[in-house]
């Protein structure tokens, strides 16, 4: 088997759990043993233990994204607040905010209850301005929060002295602060997770293709067809976000986006003194083309960021997880915000994640025809992973009753499909461009202004 493609695998090893052997039948089969589809099988178990549930993956549990992602458990939402505002109402955004703050240390907790250790650490996250414009952006940002009745205390600016008792990076202004944020380390959450559904009596079975799924209608329940055998159903849950294209009938449900990380060789102390993060917050910058970072537990610097183009007709091939001009991009980043560093990057990797036609993560539960499905978390989907599963759990074993989870204002309401090539192709790499060709704008301004104030400075003497 080649290696596993992230710095998260550099310590730990894949399973090699047996694969199906013949058909079977349960009450739920999942597609997918990334944390959608374990969370969703604990979450199941938690609730009925008499359940008969199983996991069919590919290759094996936290091969795709859940394996390779920068470990932020993130209070985020892929919808800008003001459109969730305009489409749900603010009282049905309130709830969604809330819960996904609430739900960030939930995660932790109940990875604690099932004895994974995943380095959680709550120390929320900072994203630095390091330009006037980037300054502008950050404060509007605050206060448009502030008009959504988000509280200070969820979401503040911190001036550059305040924000240099957390954590300093070169040429920051000041930051966004926000506490709903703890980082992990990514497979330790997911390879605890396939142990606890295991030891609650779910079944899962790698390196298993599904191959096809079969809709159920009327009296005929939906089934699975795979590489190993039949799954015969009550309910199959598809839970495979950026590979999901590669499913036939799938292909314009979500686009597979690429993310891209490196890793630094750990950090002296005397280093990170410099720098703080002692807490161990989660950071980006203002830039328009998303980067993310975390301070790993062996004192790494962890960083990833978007960039990579899209794929025409949505094709996923290993290829694509690297790319040397985005791993150039992101140490330039990376040197940029930390001047000083002058470790050696030791890991690069990537892989696909899913984004719905509108942005909206989406949790289905069709009871005619027994399919279901969660995703399109866009790159949020560590914490997002764990609610849709809730809402998946509560949906199947408790239809009769509205809960927290099932009555999110996303939950049952599904995206459009996205548009034929070429227009995906177009529209979607247009996006990168221009977002890629801003931040260069940007920069550009930010050094010029520099230079004039320089000037202005240097002839008043
Ligand atoms: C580089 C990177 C960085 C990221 N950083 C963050 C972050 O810091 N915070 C955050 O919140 N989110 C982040 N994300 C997104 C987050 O990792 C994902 O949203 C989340 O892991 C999705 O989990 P999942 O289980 O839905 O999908 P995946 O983890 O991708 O799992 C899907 C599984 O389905 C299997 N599968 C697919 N097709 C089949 C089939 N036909 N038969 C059987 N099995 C199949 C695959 O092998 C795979 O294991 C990042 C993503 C990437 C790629």
């Amino acid at each position: 088997m080649p290696a596993p493609p992230s710095l998260w695998w550099s310590d730990l090893e894949p399973t090699a759990r047996e694969p199906l052997r013949g058909d079977i039948d349960v009450d739920v089969a999942i597609v997918g043993g990334g944390y959608t589809g374990l969370w969703t099988a604990r979450e199941l178990l938690r609730r009925d233990p008499h359940l008969r549930v199983a996991v069919l993956e590919a290759r094996y549990c936290g091969f795709g994204a859940s394996g390779r992602n920068g470990g932020w458990v993130s209070a985020l939402f892929p919808v800008a607040a003001s459109t969730v505002v305009r489409r749900f109402g603010l009282d049905a955004y309130t709830r969604l905010r809330q819960l996904l703050q609430e739900a960030v240390p939930r995660l932790g907790i109940a990875a604690q209850h099932d004895g994974i250790d995943c380095d959680f650490i709550q120390g929320g996250t900072l994203s630095f301005a390091r330009s006037e414009l980037q300054e502008a952006r950050a404060r509007h940002f605050v206060t448009a929060a502030a008009d959504l009745r988000v509280p200070a205390e969820d979401l503040r600016w911190l001036e550059r002295d305040e924000l240099h008792a957390v954590a300093r990076v070169d040429g920051a202004r000041g930051a966004v602060y926000s506490p709903h944020c703890a980082r992990i380390h990514p497979v330790r959450l997911v390879q605890g997770l396939a142990s606890a559904v295991q030891r609650n009596g779910g079944d899962i079975y790698e390196n298993t293709v599904v191959t096809r799924i079969v809709r159920g209608a009327g009296m005929r329940r939906p089934e699975l067809l795979t590489t190993h055998g039949r799954v015969r159903a009550d309910f199959v849950v598809r839970a495979t976000e950026g590979f999901t294209p590669a499913i036939a009938h799938q292909r314009r449900s979500v686009v597979p986006l690429y993310s891209l990380m490196i890793a630094t060789a750990p950090l002296d102390d005397s280093w990170w003194s410099d720098y703080g993060f002692l807490n161990f917050p989660t950071f980006n910058d203002e830039r328009h083309l998303l980067v993310y970072g975390q301070r790993t537990a062996d004192n790494r610097l962890a960083f990833g960021g978007r960039g990579s183009p899209y794929h025409f007709a949505s094709t996923i091939e290993p290829r694509f997880d690297t790319n040397d001009a985005v791993f150039t991009h992101l140490n330039q980043a990376l040197h940029d915000l930390f001047a000083t560093l002058d470790a050696p990057i030791t890991h690069r990797w990537g892989g696909p994640l899913a984004m719905t036609r509108d942005k909206f993560p989406f949790v289905n539960v069709d009871f005619d025809s027994g399919m279901c499905a969660a995703g399109g978390y866009t790159g949020d989907g560590v914490t997002l992973s764990y609610v849709c599963a809730n809402a998946l759990a509560d949906l199947i074993v408790t239809p009769e009753q509205t809960t927290d989870f099932s009555s999110l204002a996303f939950v049952q309401s599904p995206s459009r499909r996205w548009e034929m090539e070429p227009l995906r192709w177009v529209g979607i790499n247009t996006g990168i461009a221009l977002a890629t060709y801003a931040d260069h704008f940007e920069r550009r301004r930010a050094r010029e202004s520099h230079a004039s104030r320089w000037l202005t400075r240097l002839l008043g003497e």
